[in-house]
């Protein structure tokens, strides 16, 4: 069974109260915390198989220990199968100056068109949880896994 995550939760990094000792540890816990919570009353923690994340690109190297720290501590948290799955988001800007948006392959923010580097970032910055899935067997004792 696939069962996607369809709200828009805030991203787990970086901190919206702008914590300092905000790290990958508490990143990974974030994401099985928030997983636990996502997840349908039929569906148990041991039965997901995946967990989809956006890292934006400008947090790629966080991505990496994320990963290690994940599987560290997915049993633990109850997700012994569980596998961290991530996508790379690019860079999204827009110029200050005039108005137009691009995608940045360099960490060089200069508007390509007027050049101005009175830029903001629009993505490619945080972690965002974007799906999980599970394995649900169509006989357990819960049973109703009366899915569409
Ligand atoms: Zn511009």
């Amino acid at each position: 069974m696939e069962w996607r995550e369809k709200r828009k939760e805030p991203p787990f990094y970086p901190p919206v109260n702008g914590g300092r000792d905000m790290h990958e540890l508490y990143i990974a816990q974030s994401i099985l915390s928030s997983v636990k919570k996502s997840l349908p009353e039929n569906v148990a923690t041991e039965a997901v198989t995946q967990v989809r994340v956006e890292v934006g690109q400008l947090d790629a190297v966080v991505s990496e220990s994320l990963l290690f720290l994940f599987n560290a501590i997915k049993s633990e948290s109850g997700m012994p199968a569980a596998e961290l799955l991530v996508e790379t988001i690019p860079v999204r800007c827009r110029c200050g100056a005039c108005g137009h948006e691009f995608t940045l392959d360099l960490p060089v923010f200069l508007c390509p068109v007027c050049g101005s580097g009175d830029t903001v970032i629009l993505q490619g910055r945080g972690i965002r949880l974007t799906g999980i899935s599970a394995n649900v067997d169509e006989d357990t004792e819960h049973g109703h896994t009366d899915h569409s």
